[in-house]
């Protein structure tokens, strides 16, 4: 039997996956190790029908969050995210945000210090899933959200504080700014460089995936510097770097006569504002959509509750370097350790990751066989409840369902 290796990558920045590729994972906290469990089993499952037994993953338990405080007093080591660094791609499921242990999410820390500047949400409609849209099949989405600036930037003071008193005392005097008494403030930092490297992750997600647009929504009628920038050097990004597989929208009815070329993709952008109404009326018209931190955590989650919610829908946060794969749900304490809720975030979730390492026969696989198992009407509590005549069945079982479609 061959030996388990890591994923390495080639002198083009190319990933190279051996048949027996090894790959951290975090189970989680709270629903964590339930999610893990039907998971695991349905990426071994999808893995092996796919390939017929020819390839495996050889999974690699990192102790992060409680497991890791429980093990040697730390939430989130050091060595933990050498190790994903080390492994280029990692899955977890959801982590608890520890109380008054001075870290603000795991989550974020994680996506901090490793540097994943993309989080990438696809948002598709499985068949039978309860949706509020008239055709939810016309929604096949993927949101790029920009994961380091922003107001996810964290600078911040509080209304009455010597620094928000100082900061006030700079923007009235030396800025002319005409401001209210005693507010709290913010900063918005967005960049060309970290707006550059999230456009161009975009565009080349659309070209591998067969996307017809990326769409670069921004709020840039209003904050000129910042929205309005990150729309202008989106717009830079894919002349300068995609000029051969891209046209702008203003060229394809200047110069294409609104007919799009084949092999093109179409850059245009939307206000934030309207691009939730016209996701809404005509989300055909939207394929990938790249956007600053703050209009990407409204339109990520507001496109996954088209689609039935955030219990069904994927993510994953990736840098140049690595690819974290997770539950996008939180850790949803109350259902811990009961077997009953849906792994299917996670499990989609490792589907995306399948993709990723080019093993798509096997991500394919596992999206067809969630599918049919929920058309079946075999799902759990939050789907059932929704479903008529669905049968309620755990969430090992749900699982169970899907690898046994796969035959
Ligand atoms: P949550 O854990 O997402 O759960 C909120 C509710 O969503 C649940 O009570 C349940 O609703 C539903 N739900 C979540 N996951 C589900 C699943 N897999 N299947 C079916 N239903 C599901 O949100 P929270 O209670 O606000 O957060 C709890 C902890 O998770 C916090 O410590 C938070 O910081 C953390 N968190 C972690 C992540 C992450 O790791 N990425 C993300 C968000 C939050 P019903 O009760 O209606 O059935």
């Amino acid at each position: 039997m061959s030996q388990p290796e890591k994923i390495t990558k080639n002198s083009d920045g190319e990933l190279v996956v051996p048949d027996h590729a090894i790959i951290p994972f975090i189970e989680g906290d709270g629903i964590g190790p339930d999610i893990w469990r039907a998971t695991q089993a349905v990426i071994d499952g999808a893995v092996k029908t796919a390939f017929n037994g020819e390839r495996k993953i050889h999974w690699r338990e990192l102790s992060v969050g409680e497991k890791g405080y429980k093990k040697d007093g730390q939430w989130l080591s050091d060595e933990a995210l050498a190790d994903i660094r080390e492994h280029m791609v990692a899955i977890k499921g959801p982590l608890t945000t520890p109380v008054g242990e001075g870290i603000r999410s795991l989550n974020v820390s994680i996506r901090q210090k490793l540097d994943l500047f993309a989080c990438i949400r696809p948002v598709k409609y499985i068949e039978s899933v309860p949706s509020p849209m008239k055709n939810p099949r016309d929604i096949n989405m993927v949101v790029f959200r920009e994961n380091t600036e922003d107001v996810y930037a964290g600078i911040e003071w509080a209304a009455g504080s010597e620094e928000a008193e100082r900061v006030c005392t700079f923007l009235r005097d030396t800025m002319g700014a005409d401001l209210p008494e005693n507010p709290g403030i913010g900063i918005k930092p967005i960049s060309a460089k970290n707006t550059k490297r999230l456009v161009a992750k975009a565009i080349e997600y659309a070209i591998e995936n067969d996307y017809s647009s990326v769409t670069l929504m921004h709020k840039g009628n209003i904050m000129k510097f910042t929205e309005g920038a990150f729309r202008n050097w989106g717009y830079e990004v894919a002349l300068e770097q995609y000029r051969d597989r891209i046209i702008t929208e203003d060229e394809l009815w200047d110069t294409y006569g609104g007919k799009q070329p084949a092999g093109r993709i179409v850059i245009k952008d939307r206000i934030a504002d309207m691009l939730f109404q016209q996701t809404l009326l005509r989300p055909e018209e939207f394929g990938v959509i790249a956007t600053p931190n703050l209009n990407g955590d409204y339109i990520s989650d507001a496109l996954a509750a088209q689609v039935g919610g955030l219990g069904m829908a994927p993510g994953a946060n990736v840098s140049n370097d690595c690819a974290v794969f997770e539950a996008t749900h939180g850790t949803a304490p109350k259902y811990a350790g009961l077997d009953k809720v849906n792994p299917s975030s996670l499990i989609l979730s490792g589907a995306l990751m399948l993709d990723h390492i080019g093993w798509k026969d096997a991500g394919n696989l596992i999206r067809t066989s969630l599918q049919a198992t929920v058309q079946a009407g075999k799902v759990t509590y939050d789907l059932a409840r929704q479903i008529e005549g669905a049968k309620e069945v755990t969430c090992s079982a749900f699982g169970q369902a899907i690898v046994a479609r796969m035959g």
